[in-house]
């Protein structure tokens, strides 16, 4: 095993059933396959935690490859404190989860790694649409390089491109988002020719 500066390597265990958890130098959330349970690494306390990790069922069937990438889910209760802008008054809180005037939903933040601008799209158009699928336990879990505490500040950066989205000025704002309970949900995506990808849920193309 290397020795690397400052890095201590943990062994990647299940800390359910003991199987030797399968996963990239980079990821952080964990799937057994043999007991389903699911885990993150707290880099912090260098510490794994149990974390509730779902696998959607698609909604749409695509002859091409299947992978699964994933999403933290928040509960979210929306509070804006106050917001400043310029020209029309807007609602503080339209179109969030789909509907006028709705403080709470689900808040969908991509955990894979990708673009700054699909991370925002995907982000957006997950929580503006608040899928409902049903859940399988079984898959691969690809690629989940981001804690739920970065995803939290993630939150923050596709809350904020709604808010600077809306027709006024939007000069200034202060809110809370009200993140809670994160899990994570594989969403599953099909391979299209060339390099882009289109989820089976709502059908996003990245
Ligand atoms: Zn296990």
């Amino acid at each position: 095993m290397t020795e690397h500066s400052g890095l201590r390597l943990i062994p990647l265990k299940c800390k359910k059933c003991g199987y030797l958890l399968n996963a990239d130098t980079r990821d952080v959330v964990y799937y057994c396959g043999n007991c389903d349970s699911g885990f993150e690494l707290i880099n912090e306390k260098d510490e794994i935690v149990p974390v509730n990790i779902d696998f959607a069922i698609p909604n749409k069937n695509m002859d091409t490859e299947k992978i699964y990438l994933p999403f933290w889910v928040f509960d979210a209760d929306i509070k804006i404190n106050s917001r400043d802008a310029a020209g029309s008054i807007t609602g503080f809180i339209m179109n969030i989860f789909g509907k006028e005037d709705k403080h709470g939903g689900k808040f969908y933040v991509p955990a894979f790694e990708t673009s700054l601008e699909n991370i925002r799209k995907l982000g957006l158009e997950f929580t503006k649409s608040q899928p409902e699928f049903n859940m399988i336990k079984k898959g691969k879990l690809n690629g989940c390089s981001c804690s739920s505490k970065d995803a939290e500040k993630i939150a923050d950066f596709i809350f904020l491109s709604i808010e600077a989205g809306k027709s006024d000025m939007l000069k200034n704002i202060t809110y809370s988002l009200g993140l809670s309970s994160p899990k994570v949900i594989a969403v599953p995506f099909y391979k299209l020719s060339g390099s882009g990808m289109i989820d089976g849920i709502i059908g996003i193309s990245i």
